[in-house]
Formats: structure tokens, C-alpha cells, sequence
């Protein structure tokens, strides 16, 4: 592997003006980090759990009190809209406390044997790896961080390299809190030095990974050999499947920012619009006002819906996908400095382009027509992923039906919601393994102990 710069230089993508420089750990950091996180985590699960849930709860205050400030940054840093970054401190807020209400509530079993009693404990795991990327910064290291606190796990953070400003301030305003030193660590840092010794150290139980279906399979190969456990979280391209039956002008007014919110850098993207051929030309009239309306600009202003892609790399790489001679709709977006896309939806595409099967991550979609319930079935599966999808019809049964038979772990019936921090999220096929979020967050931290105590003796 080729050496790694020192530092990391992040920029603010709406400007490719460099904000800060930030030191990148170590092999070395890592170790010591480790070394510290046992010590606090040791001292933490031994806590009386209403005493850990009033500090996550404090936390949660904490971070509310700075939600400005963090929203903030993470435009700087992500380019992402102020509305976006302002619900993302938000969530990071709302997961710590959700997951603070879960502390007293991670109760064991009691199963009824002879001769005796039998209980489990669910146990904290140890020392928890969080390898974040950075598409959304503050809300998916809160995924991993805070349920694994809220279990009685210390929790070594690693922000991506673009991304790690929000990560760095998140860990100040938990001491700030007063969580123990130690306990909630951010190492910014590069993926195979900092992300990889995270994945091998033994000192390390598990390995919350959300990043590329690439990197994702490489970290569960890595952990195997210490039989690590992981949650992993990865890449998608999601169908928007539209029937004849369904309120078409919704449709296609939903249809934009399903698949531009944080300009297409979104694994629940729905960036494959998959409509019923009879409507096929009608539904692409409505759509393409609604495109050319999508405000593209300063993410810090507060009347833009879309802002720039996170890096001159990822810009390069949608460019790639959008080749000449292509048709379809264009929206606008500024010229110069910044990594600028405008909202694309192309249109008379083979269903196996490339762009029509692969994760583009950028604000491009395809639209691709369909004959009956069972095509739009088989299309929507046609992907290696299975994070999300959204169907839009009237006939009740038919929403059941497909949500049925679309292999995805998220799906949305006449809406693009998918993620709330009180429902499970996870993907199908190559879009992950397990689940985060939901009434069981807490317990994917969680080793589950038996035992047996006889009442003979
Ligand atoms: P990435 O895989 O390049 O990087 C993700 C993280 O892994 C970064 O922190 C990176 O430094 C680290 N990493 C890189 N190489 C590593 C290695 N060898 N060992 C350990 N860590 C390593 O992904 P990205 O480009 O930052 O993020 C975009 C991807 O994330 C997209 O594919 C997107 O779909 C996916 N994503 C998935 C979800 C989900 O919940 N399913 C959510 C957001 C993003």
C-alpha cells in the first residue's frame, strides 16, 4: 500500500476552498485508542443504568444545545443543504436519546426449564468499531455510536477522510456532557490504514461499516479471521415503481428529490423510475417541470434544494455515467468553482447500462417502462442491491403485494420515506448485513448469555 499523506486536507465542496487540516491516525493512535476504550468501557457498563442513560441523555441535550453549529460544519465540510444539515444534527440528537430509553429497557429472558431457572443477559460487547462515510457524516456514526453506548460498549469512531469535522466536534460535546474520557473516541484517518486496523485489532469486538458494497465485503473478509462481528451497511439503486392507478401528478412531484436529496449521494436513492408503459409519457411531462424547478446552488443558502457533489473524484465519476447522445430531462446547476451536476433523468436507457444498474451516486436517474405487476416485480429485482424502493399505486392490495415481492430491506408505499431512527433499516442481497436502528438497536451490541441455576442443589 502506497503511503498515506499525514493529514487530512478537508475542503468545502460548494467553494474547493481547504477548511482545515486534521492530523490522520495512525496504526499507533489506533492501538492506544483501543487500550484507552477498554479502560472506559469497563467502568461504563459497570454504571447503574439509569446513571448511563441520564449522561447519553445529557449528550442529547448537549448536542441540541450546538445544532446550529454542527449543521454548519457539515454544510462546510459536505456541502449538504442548511434544511438537511439542520435535520441531521437533529437526528444525532433524537438517536441518543431513543437509544438512552433503551438502557433500562435491554432486558434478559427468563425460559422455564426443570430443576431449575434459566435467564440470559444480554452483554456488552467490548470495544466497538464505527467506520462511517461521507454522504451523511453526523447521522451514520450516531447509528452505530450511540445504541452501542446506550449498551454498555465504548465506541472508536472513524469519520471518512472528506468528512471528519463533525465527528471531531461530536466528540468533544460528549465529554462536554460528561461521558467518561475514552469512552466515545473519533480517529479521522484514512480507510485501509485507520478503518482497516480497526477491522483487524482483537482488541476490537465489532465493526459497524457503512460505505461501499467494495470496501463493505473486504472488512467482513478481513474481521472473518477473528470471527469479528459486523453490521454493514451499503450500496443501493433503488426503483421508484410507478402504476397506471396511482395519483401520477404525486408521482412525479415526489419523484425529484427522491433520488436529488443530498445531490444523489444516498444509498435509499430512487434512482431507477420504473413506470407503467401506458403512463410512461404522461408521467415524463409532469416530471420534467419538476426537475427544471430543483434549485441548485450555495447549499448554505436556505432557498436551495440541491447542492454540490462531495469531491472533483465524485464528480468525475457521475460524469462517467452520463455519456453524449443520452435523452432526457436536464435541470440546471452553477458554473465554476464547486462540484457542480445538475439534476439528470435519462431516459431510453437499456435496463443494462450501467447507469441503469450500478450506484452512480450523483443526482442522475433512469427511467424505464414496464408492462404489468409482475415486470415491474422482475425489474425492480433485476439489481445486485435491496436497500429501498417506493411504490406508488391506489389498489391496496397490489402495494402489499409488491412490497412483498421487492427484495429490499425498506419500502415505502405513496412516499420515498425509509429512514426512521425508531424502525429497522438494512439492506437485501449486496446492500448489507443486519440491521440498525429500531426497538432492536441495542441489542445488536449485545453478546446474549445463558444461564442456568439449579434449584436442586
Ligand atoms: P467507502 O467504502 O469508500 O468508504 C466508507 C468508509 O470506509 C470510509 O470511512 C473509508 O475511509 C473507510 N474505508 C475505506 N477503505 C477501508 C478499508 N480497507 N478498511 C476499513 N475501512 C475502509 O464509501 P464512501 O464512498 O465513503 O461512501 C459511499 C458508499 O456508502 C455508497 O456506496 C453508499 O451507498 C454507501 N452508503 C450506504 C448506506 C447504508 O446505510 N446502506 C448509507 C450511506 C452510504
Amino acid at each position: 500500500m502506497p503511503d498515506q499523506p499525514a493529514e487530512l486536507q478537508v475542503h468545502n465542496p460548494a467553494t474547493e476552498e481547504v477548511i482545515a487540516t486534521v492530523p490522520a491516525a495512525t496504526v499507533t493512535d489506533v492501538d492506544a485508542a483501543v487500550v484507552r476504550a477498554a479502560r472506559a468501557q469497563t467502568a461504563w457498563a459497570a454504571l447503574a443504568p439509569g446513571e448511563r442513560a441520564r449522561l447519553l441523555r445529557r449528550f442529547a441535550v448537549t448536542v441540541d444545545e450546538h445544532l446550529e453549529e454542527l449543521a454548519r460544519l457539515e454544510v462546510r465540510e459536505a456541502g449538504h443543504t442548511l434544511g438537511n444539515a439542520r435535520w441531521e444534527a437533529g437526528n444525532v440528537r433524537d438517536l441518543l436519546d431513543y437509544a438512552a430509553g433503551g438502557v433500562e429497557r435491554l432486558t434478559g429472558r427468563q425460559i422455564p426449564v426443570a430443576g431449575g431457572v434459566d435467564v440470559t443477559f444480554p452483554e456488552p460487547l467490548g470495544v466497538v468499531g464505527v467506520i462511517a462515510p461521507w454522504n451523511f457524516p453526523m447521522p451514520i456514526a450516531a447509528w452505530g455510536t450511540a445504541p452501542a453506548l446506550a449498551a454498555g460498549n465504548a465506541v472508536l469512531l472513524k469519520p471518512a477522510e472528506t468528512t471528519p469535522l463533525t465527528a471531531l466536534r461530536l466528540a468533544e460535546l460528549a465529554l462536554t456532557a460528561g461521558l467518561p474520557e475514552g469512552l466515545f473516541q473519533v480517529l479521522p484517518g484514512h480507510g485501509p490504514v485507520a478503518g482497516n486496523a480497526l477491522v483487524e485489532h482483537p482488541g476490537v469486538a465489532k465493526i459497524v461499516f457503512t460505505g461501499s458494497t467494495a470496501v463493505g465485503k473486504q472488512v467482513w473478509a478481513r474481521g472473518a479471521d477473528r470471527l469479528k462481528r459486523v453490521t454493514l451497511e451499503l450500496g443501493g439503486k433503488s426503483p421508484n415503481i410507478v402504476f397506471a392507478d396511482a395519483d401520477l401528478e404525486a408521482a412525479a412531484a415526489a419523484a425529484p428529490m427522491s433520488f436529488l436529496d443530498n445531490a444523489g449521494q444516498d444509498c435509499c436513492a430512487r434512482t431507477r423510475i420504473l413506470v407503467e408503459r401506458s403512463v410512461h409519457d404522461r408521467f415524463l411531462e409532469l416530471l420534467a417541470p419538476a426537475i427544471e424547478a430543483v434549485r441548485v446552488g450555495d447549499p448554505a443558502d436556505e432557498s436551495v434544494d440541491m447542492g454540490p457533489l462531495i469531491s472533483a473524484a465524485q464528480l468525475a465519476r457521475v460524469r462517467s455515467y452520463v455519456t453524449d447522445g443520452l435523452d432526457g430531462i436536464r435541470g440546471k446547476a452553477p458554473e465554476g468553482p464547486g462540484h457542480w451536476f445538475p439534476p439528470t433523468v435519462l431516459t431510453g436507457v437499456d435496463p443494462q447500462a450501467p447507469v441503469a444498474v450500478e450506484e452512480v451516486f450523483g443526482p442522475v436517474a433512469v427511467v424505464l417502462p414496464f408492462d404489468d405487476e409482475a415486470d415491474a416485480v422482475r425489474l425492480a429485482n433485476a439489481t445486485e442491491y435491496g436497500l429501498s424502493g417506493s411504490i406508488w399505486t391506489r389498489d391496496v392490495g397490489r402495494a402489499l403485494r409488491v412490497s412483498q415481492a421487492v427484495r429490499a430491506g425498506n419500502l415505502s408505499v405513496n412516499s420515498h420515506s425509509s429512514v426512521r431512527y425508531w424502525t429497522p433499516f438494512g439492506g437485501f442481497k449486496q446492500s448489507g448485513v443486519g440491521r440498525e436502528l429500531g426497538p432492536d438497536a441495542l441489542t445488536a451490541f449485545t453478546e446474549t448469555k445463558n444461564v442456568f441455576i439449579s434449584t436442586e442443589a
